[in-house]
């Protein structure tokens, strides 16, 4: 798929390959497949299909190599990985990613030290753990509620990630957590908010292994079978080009010769995650009063608990089996207005964050609680860019500016308190009390180019993620998303992402028509 020749012009110029990107070059192949599309990666490609979740690659020491070629311009082999119990407040970044070098905490405010970013095909979603529930109430988009498109838009982007709630099913240790959970929790919840399978973008193959979804899973055959589109990859978009007020091209640098090339197209999405999606605006001049605004992270709280009770599975010989990803699950206590805090519980191999050692006597005893919150949103809480110094790909370099409100404060202490409750559930706390991730840990970035009804300064795209002031020009991915989820945002980011694409797709289409 991969080619150095850049074309002069394209009807699709897509920046960013991860889902969000995938979603549009997935919908336009499918509704209007006549459209030519071109998707620039300033990434390598490290996993086959390009875009595959590098969890999929059976060969450990192949799957580290492709970890560490996606951590950015200054990628290296002989990285200190994260290896160890991540309980401290250290600055490290997880496989697959790398974090902001610089600028992620300004004086006298609480930041984001440890914001972290993929550069790779595939973007983060070759590194997640692939959960993708639904928003609930006030994480709910009330523009899109109110005409009954939000769950036809989530549905839509359950079918593109490939979401199941099946694939753990044979887990003999989900279930009794999930019932565990559920009897201190279900009562005072409504029949869709209870404790349940987390939705995952994760299916078994017909022949047993686990298949996680990554952007080759979004783009699918029929993109790949696409003679249109074509996927660039160690490509970077250094700017939009606008002409008459409209959306032109861009300008893309080839990472490996450093050749640069003009490429003209009639629409232009920039999905290249919720901090370089307003960089690649920002270093273009189109600079709405909301870009970069509203930007919120997910504060994380978690616990590790022994299960109680506990009865290791055994083989024929009587030996505890290991290999837990085949017998471990995602529990999901999902947000609630009332509860507003996303419950993602799972036994240790499975969760990013490793909490504590696995007791090899008695593995997939120990259960990793994770509790999400929703950010106090605040224009105030925004990444600005230099005019002056640039970044490892040299482009604009980041200011984040982050502070945590009474509100959040607040917060974050009853979800303290709430997940000592729900752990206790389950079996006995490892420790006296649960730990605060550093903030942006969660890597769920999020409002910097939102969407809004109006053009009004507190949105910088419109419903169908054009940007206000730029037709032709879309946003995509989580920066889109106008309100504080708790919850996992890969589903909504698609999800809007799929609104902006069919609305690309109507008009090539209705242009075609006239002709
Ligand atoms: C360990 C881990 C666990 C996670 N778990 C979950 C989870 O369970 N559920 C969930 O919802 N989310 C999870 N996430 C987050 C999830 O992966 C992201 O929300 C998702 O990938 C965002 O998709 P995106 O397409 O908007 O951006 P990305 O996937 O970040 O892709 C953006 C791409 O744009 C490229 N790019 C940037 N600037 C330029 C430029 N100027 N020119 C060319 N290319 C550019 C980048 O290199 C990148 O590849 C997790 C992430 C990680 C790392």
């Amino acid at each position: 798929m991969s080619t150095r020749v850049y074309p002069a012009q394209v009807d699709v110029a897509i920046v960013g390959s991860g889902p969000a990107g995938a979603t549009y070059a997935r919908i336009l192949s499918e509704r209007a497949s006549s459209a030519t599309i071109a998707m620039f990666e300033v990434g390598p490609t490290v996993s086959d299909p390009p875009g595959a979740h590098v969890k999929n690659i059976a060969d450990a020491d192949e799957r580290a190599h492709a970890q560490r070629r996606s951590e950015g311009p200054h990628a290296r082999e002989d990285d200190d990985r994260v290896g160890g119990i991540v309980k401290s407040a250290q600055r490290r970044a997880r496989p697959g990613t790398y974090l902001l070098e610089s600028g992620y905490q300004a004086d006298g405010e609480d930041g984001l030290p440890v914001a972290a970013f993929s550069s790779n095909v595939g973007g983060m979603a070759a590194h997640w753990t692939g959960a993708c529930p639904r928003p609930n109430d006030s994480e709910r988009i009330g523009f899109l509620d109110e005409t009954g498109e939000l769950d036809e838009l989530l549905s839509e982007g359950e079918r593109l990630l490939g979401v199941t709630t099946d694939a753990f099913d044979a887990s003999p240790y989900a279930g009794i957590v999930r019932e565990r959970l559920a009897a201190v929790e279900d009562a005072h919840r409504d029949a869709d908010e209870r404790v349940q399978r987390m939705p995952l973008a994760v299916h078994r193959r017909d022949d047993g292994p686990l298949v996680w979804s990554g952007s080759d899973v979004v783009l699918g055959d029929i993109t790949r079978g696409n003679p249109n589109f074509t996927l660039f990859d160690e490509s970077l978009v250094t700017r939009v080009l606008v002409e008459d007020g409209r959306a032109a091209g861009v300008v893309v640098t080839d990472v490996r010769t450093g050749e640069r090339r003009d490429v003209r197209a009639r629409f232009v999405v920039v999905a290249a995650d919720a901090l370089r999606t307003p960089q690649l605006l920002w270093a273009s001049g189109i600079r709405p009063d909301a870009l970069g605004r509203y930007l919120n992270d997910q504060a994380q709280i978690v616990f590790a608990v022994r299960m109680r009770d506990f009865t290791p599975v055994v083989d024929a010989d009587g030996v505890p089996q290991t290999g837990l990803s085949e017998y471990t699950g995602v529990t999901w206590v999902p947000f609630t207005d009332d509860m507003p805090f996303h419950g993602q519980v799972m036994q240790l191999d499975a969760s990013p964050v490793k909490l504590a050692d696995d007791d090899p006597a008695a593995p997939g005893s120990i259960v990793g609680l994770g509790l999400f919150c929703a950010k106090d949103l605040q224009a105030s809480d925004r990444v600005a860019f230099s005019d002056s110094d640039v970044d490892g790909y040299g482009m604009p370099a980041m200011q984040l500016h982050y502070t945590l409100s009474d509100r959040d404060h607040a917060t974050i202490d009853r979800a303290k308190a709430e997940i000592v409750r729900l752990g206790k559930a389950i079996g006995d706390p490892l420790d006296d009390r649960p730990f605060v991730m550093p903030l942006g840990a969660s890597l769920h970035y999020q409002g910097t180019v939102r969407m809004g009804l109006a053009d009004d300064g507190a949105s910088v795209c419109s419903p169908d993620s054009e940007v206000w002031g730029a037709p032709g020009l879309f946003v995509a991915g989580n920066g889109v998303i106008p309100t504080a989820t708790a919850c996992n945002p890969t589903l909504t980011g698609v999800a809007l992402a799929v609104r902006g694409a069919r609305h690309i797709a109507d008009e090539i289409t209705a242009d075609l028509a006239s002709v």
